[in-house]
């Protein structure tokens, strides 16, 4: 949908801008998205995240090998305690490194449209009095057919495009992104079709990891029992360092454990978190289920799709939002005239309001915000019922308050 925003006091102000003309499309990016290295790596708004996923890997990490690992290497022989060390270092660094991939790539977003597609059928929908523009609107849902089903697609207004099936729009990342699983707090970044897989392994790795460190404590207190002919409590009082280690791996053997059985359980049905939380599907009524080999391969024996963005491409900088007056009249991107015809109340004319506040969030529906597990508004949505009522009151706000919100021609 366009919006068009009101009249500013003064175009010359604007023109002050002296950015350059052609920057790169990482620096033009609409999504929320963080980048780093000019462009190369992309992450999501919460990259902090990333740091302290580092840490509670790294940290439990570091006090196994200085405190367990360490005193391991004395008790075996022929290197086989250096082995112990070399190992879980070896294999927190692989951990590390598929984090890193999970949220440093692409997740497979599909690029915004500069302007809405033309609508193949035209939407007559709304009331047309005498003088007035006929509004024309693009269906909200299209159907497509996938492996002999129907699959319904939305209409997305932030990226101006129809969702490809299974691409939902992440509303932290404020992009629509292929396959979308869900956005990950813990990466920083949207699970998607290209960075799905390197997600599993990170989830299943950590949980190998922490089941190596679980493991090797007992091992160690087992050693301390039947060197000091003590108990168990008494050999775990004797190395504190194990006593936390178990705790914690054991708390998180259960999270990160469980994640992966539930993806294996996702994988293996060829179902989305998003779609999974969303539709249930049964197994008869999925249509991407390819049977339990089909799927498996397709998450981790076919090629991973290029990206459709390059972040690093020059672009021209975007052209200043129309905002110039001719003639009584708004021009739009399309050079379509729309009439101002400010509407008087009790004979107060209406003020335009100041743009960030009037519309600052009128294009954000709850229809393009589906990674923030929103599925009461998704569901209305759906029906409808979210986007006529938002169609009728964007109409009156239009002339009354705030920006004109002209439907997409
Ligand atoms: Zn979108
Ligand atoms: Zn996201």
């Amino acid at each position: 949908m366009h919006v068009i925003h009101p009249p500013k006091l003064s175009d010359a102000a604007a023109d002050d801008d002296d950015s350059p003309e052609v920057l790169r499309t990482y620096q033009a990016w609409k999504g929320s998205n963080k980048f780093f290295l000019g462009g190369r790596f992309i992450f999501g708004p919460d990259v902090g995240s990333v740091f302290l996923s580092i840490c509670l890997i790294v940290a439990p990490v570091a006090v196994f090998c200085a405190f367990v690992a360490r005193k391991l290497i004395d008790d075996f022989s022929h290197h086989l305690g250096v082995l112990i060390l070399v190992v879980v270092i070896a294999f927190t660094f692989y951990v590390i490194i598929l984090l890193l991939m999970t949220s440093g790539r692409d997740p497979g977003i599909i690029p915004r449209n500069a302007h809405p597609p033309q609508p193949e059928t035209m939407d007559l929908g709304m009331e047309v009095g005498p003088g007035q523009t006929p509004q024309l609107r693009l269906p909200r849902v299209k159907e497509v057919i996938v492996n002999g089903m129907t699959v319904k697609v939305k209409y997305c207004d932030t990226c101006m495009l129809y969702r490809p099936p299974r691409c939902s729009h992440c509303s932290i990342c404020d992009n629509c992104v292929e396959r979308f699983d869900h956005h990950c707090p813990w990466v920083g970044q949207c699970i998607g079709r290209r960075n799905y897989r390197f997600f599993f392994m990170f989830v299943s790795s950590a949980t190998l990891l922490c089941v190596y460190v679980l493991s090797f404590c007992w091992v160690y207190v087992i050693r301390i029992m039947h060197s000091e002919n003590t108990s168990v409590w008494g050999a775990l009082i004797k190395t504190p360092a194990s006593i936390v280690l178990i705790i914690y791996t054991f708390l998180s053997v259960w999270f990160v454990g469980g994640l992966t059985v539930f993806h294996l359980y996702l994988i293996s049905t060829n179902q989305s978190t998003y779609e999974n939380f969303r539709y249930r599907y049964d197994r008869s009524e999925n249509p991407y289920n390819r049977g339990i080999f089909g799927n498996f391969k397709e998450v981790f024996w076919t090629s991973i799709p290029p990206s459709k963005n390059n972040f690093r491409a020059m672009v021209q900088r975007e052209p200043k939002p129309p905002t110039r007056v001719s003639g009584g009249s708004f021009i739009n991107s399309n050079n379509e005239k729309i009439p101002i015809e400010p509407v008087e109340i009790d004979g107060v004319k209406p003020q335009w309001k100041n743009e960030a506040t009037a519309g600052g969030g009128k294009r954000r529906s709850s229809l393009g915000r589906s990674g923030s597990w929103d599925l009461e508004s998704e569901a209305a949505s759906v029906t409808g019922i979210g986007y006529s009522d938002r169609m009728s009151r964007g109409g009156s706000s239009g002339s009354l308050g705030g920006s004109l919100e002209v439907p997409v021609k």
